[in-house]
């Protein structure tokens, strides 16, 4: 069995990590930078190391200093969480080659499905559903409009190496689109170090509906159904849930499937997702798969009750899941709220500091994964999530209820944060009825006066 585990992030999913691995009689390393001397997982692990400064890329992005970090502690293993290096084939690579397991996918894949316009080949060719779309990359203005007026306007203009909501531009004529190619293009080089750019058609008011997969080095893929993500701002999820209040039974069942058939052809192992669109009729296409660990894998663990982080452990100790498909049942609806220190009321300007009080919600059926506390100070450098409540009933009706109730017992002094919005959200007709879309916040925005998420 693994003995000793260096969690390559900070924050809620840290002590997340941490926590898993306590469970299962794992040791672990915390790395940390010098602005997160104070964090929990610092302290809640069983070692820490600081490896740089506070910016991202002195410590949580330097490979090298992590590598040497878990040599130096003589760790078995490497859980990279989400975002940081979680998606980063090189790091994996550098762990392969150490000797260390990367608690993920091997390198390849992640370098296969990280490449947004090589995913969409590779599930095509299985027969997964995809976005009508260039095929690759295209590099020349000209070719590009010939393409989009092909697929039909409108269309998205998206980086092969995008992630987090950036890189993506939408077009709706020849004028706009030559325009938006190049801020494209240029948005790319500048986030990813890579301009290379698609082409796909813009789906209308589409809903994000994902599904979790779980696959071991045995060869057993299995999925454990799907998460709702519509609601998003800046194309960034806000509130996650599971089941989908617009799947049906069969939908479902086609989408499981498919997802399952994308995973295999990526070889896939461990935790990972696969992303879907969903028109207005129940079309469905493919956009990308995620090759790690998702912010909202709590959904679906109070859906399913399984742990995910204890069987990525598993899994990377070589082990066979324990369960089949048939085993999986879905018990309970659950719905997650993203707590960022943002200010609703300035365009979401990020708001850190020092937190007066702390004081999060409890009870039957609530869950929260944060690693704040009164006094902690929120350094400015990194994404502005502290926290993730979730709230899960026996229907989609008790848990927005118990979201509303436990959202108003949340105490968090001294910041803005985006708690305001998600009472709003919670007693929204469009949102209670299931009928939200990707287009949701948009509306919302645009017929709600601010001092009613503020
Ligand atoms: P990222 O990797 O940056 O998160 P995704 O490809 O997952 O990007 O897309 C993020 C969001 O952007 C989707 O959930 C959806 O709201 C929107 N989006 C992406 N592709 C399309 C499309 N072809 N049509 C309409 N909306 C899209």
């Amino acid at each position: 069995m693994i003995q000793k585990v260096l969690i390559a992030n900070r924050g809620e999913i840290a002590l997340r990590i941490v926590r898993a691995c306590r469970e299962l009689g794992i040791k672990t390393l915390a790395v940390y930078s010098e602005a997160d001397v104070q964090s929990l997982h610092v302290q809640l692990a069983d070692e820490a190391i600081c490896i740089g400064g506070p910016r991202s890329a002195d410590s949580y992005l330097k490979a090298d200093r992590i590598i040497a970090a878990a040599e130096i502690a003589d760790v078995d293993a490497i859980h990279p969480g989400y975002g940081f290096l979680s998606e980063n084939a090189k790091f994996a690579q550098q762990c392969e080659s150490c000797n260390i397991k990367f608690i993920g996918p091997k390198s390849k894949t992640i370098q296969m499905m990280g490449d947004k316009s090589v995913a969409k080949d590779t599930v095509k060719k299985v027969g997964v559903p995809t976005v009508p779309g260039s095929d690759g990359p295209v590099e020349n203005e000209s070719e590009a409009v010939k393409i989009a007026r092909k697929i039909g306007y409108p269309v998205i203009i998206k980086a092969v190496a995008g992630g987090g909501g950036r890189g993506m531009r939408i077009a709706h004529n020849d004028i706009s689109f030559a325009k938006e190619y190049h801020v494209a293009r240029n948005e790319a080089e500048k986030a990813f170090g890579n301009g290379s750019v698609y082409i796909e058609k813009y789906i209308e008011k589409p809903r994000h509906i994902e599904f979790q997969i779980l696959a071991d080095s045995h060869g057993k893929v299995l999925h454990l159904g799907e998460r709702d993500c519509s609601i998003q701002r800046r194309h960034q999820k806000l509130i996650e849930e599971s089941p989908s209040p617009f799947l049906t039974p069969d939908l479902r069942k086609r989408m499981g499937k498919f997802a399952i058939k994308a995973a295999e052809a990526a070889e896939y192992e461990n935790a990972g997702t696969i992303e879907f669109l969903v028109d207005a009729k129940g079309n469905f296409y493919f956009i990308e798969m995620n090759t790690r660990i998702q912010v909202e894998h709590p959904v679906t663990e109070e859906c399913t009750g399984i742990d995910l982080i204890k069987q990525q452990l598993l899994v990377a100790n070589g082990e066979k899941l324990a369960f089949d498909q048939s085993d999986i049942t879905f018990e309970k609806h659950a719905i997650e709220c993203r707590i960022n220190a943002e200010d609703p009321a300035r365009n979401f300007v990020p708001s850190p500091g020092t937190i007066g009080l702390y004081y999060a919600p409890g009870g039957h059926g609530v869950r929260v994964d944060s690693h704040a506390y009164s006094g902690y100070t929120i350094p400015p450098y990194y994404d502005s999530m502290i926290g993730k409540l979730i709230c899960f009933g026996h229907d989609r009706q008790t848990a927005i209820q118990r979201t509303y109730r436990a959202l108003n017992e949340y105490l968090i002094r001294g910041i803005k944060t985006t708690i305001p919005l998600h009472k709003a959200i919670m007693s929204d007709p469009t949102f209670i009825e299931g009928k939200a879309t990707t287009a949701y916040m948009e509306d919302f925005f645009a017929r709600t006066p601010t001092d009613l998420f503020t």
